[in-house]
């Protein structure tokens, strides 16, 4: 398996979680609207790895 060439950063500067399938980006999201609530999150496939997702909150995705 080669590194991920995925290199996406969220608003602190560090890298995004990165989700090998889209079960396990949807638990953890589910995980995030739970403790965050009134959030909501979006799975995203990554830019620049499609075999990989991303959650970004909606807050994020409007910019
Ligand atoms: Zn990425």
């Amino acid at each position: 398996m080669s590194e991920p060439r995925c290199v996406c950063r969220n608003h602190m500067k560090s890298l995004k979680n990165r989700y090998s399938s889209k079960e396990a980006a949807l638990k953890q999201a589910m995980w995030h609207m739970k403790r965050a609530r009134g959030a909501t999150f979006t799975i995203v496939t990554c830019k620049t790895d499609p075999a990989i997702y991303h959650i970004i909150s909606s807050r994020e995705a409007k910019k």
